[in-house]
């Protein structure tokens, strides 16, 4: 998927209007909300979304992603099929004329809506790409993605409670499946598996609270990666400190990269530098 986003001038970085207007889609696709609104509700929610987590000079001005999301198919602008090109001043002037009903395409509602792994992979893919440096966690909370469970009470309600949008989208992810071991943990719940953070978040480590920094593990590979007692090398093998021996290669997902450099800093400041 390339959405062929404009550049900012200022920042020389894609501008993020049109990842910003499909995560608010998805949000809504995952609530199950009507697939098409009116006009003023979406500037109002998207144009605040751009606001608050656009490029410091990303105009918020929504009718532009909107437009150029029609015009590459994804977008239906109801009983308009001819909108206007995304320049200028006529798309604003036009949409207040027209006030239309706009949403995703059937198709593509359907397929978000209808399942969580696909919304969750495309909301990765967007993150990724698109939002880095942005507080993901409070975006997808925003958003309304990866909301907690309703209903899910027992005696792991503690760790569901403390447990971050964020992490629930690593865990969709890998399908809760441990990155280190392969195990999937099932509970009367439904499957169980922790959110990591690779660079530990808070002092002293300052770790980034983004996707890149994350891992998908089970409880025991959990509490050994952060106590030091795994290190992963630049080529993803996982090494136990203590032998130096190999555990195994940790599993990856295409939707989910992994920065580099919060793996050399968790081998190097939490793990304790090369294995020995
Ligand atoms: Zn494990």
């Amino acid at each position: 998927m390339n959405l062929e986003t404009a550049k900012s001038p200022q920042t020389k970085r894609p501008k993020r209007h049109q990842p910003l207007t499909l995560l608010w889609a998805l949000g809504r696709a995952a609530r199950a909300e009507p697939r098409l609104v009116p006009w003023e509700t979406t500037r109002a929610e998207i144009g605040s979304l751009i606001s608050t987590f656009g490029l410091v000079d990303d105009a918020p001005n929504p009718e532009y992603p909107v437009l150029k999301l029609a015009h590459f198919g994804l977008w239906e602008i109801a009983e308009h099929p001819a909108p206007p090109a995304a320049s200028g001043g006529e798309p604003l002037r036009w949409m207040r004329r027209h006030q239309p009903l706009s949403g995703p395409c059937d198709w593509v509602y359907d397929l978000v809506t209808k399942d969580d792994a696909v919304r969750s992979r495309v909301a990765a893919f967007l993150l990724s790409e698109y939002l880095h440096d942005v507080d993901q966690n409070a975006l997808l909370a925003r958003v309304g993605l990866q909301a907690a469970p309703v209903g899910r009470r027992s005696t792991t309600v503690e760790r569901i409670v403390r447990d971050s949008a964020l992490s629930r989208l690593v865990k969709t992810l890998h399908d809760h499946m441990c990155q280190i071991c392969g195990i999937r943990l099932m509970l009367p719940t439904g499957p169980y598996a922790e959110g990591c953070h690779i660079r530990p978040l808070g002092e002293p480590h300052n770790g980034p609270d983004e996707l890149a920094n994350m891992l998908c593990l089970c409880p025991n590979h959990h509490t050994l990666f952060d106590a030091g007692a795994l290190a992963v090398q630049g080529d993803l093998i996982v090494v136990d400190r203590s032998t130096g021996a190999p555990v195994g290669a940790l599993s990856v997902v295409a939707e989910h990269s992994i920065d580099p450099r919060h793996v050399t800093y968790h081998r190097e400041a939490v793990a304790g530098g090369e294995a020995d």
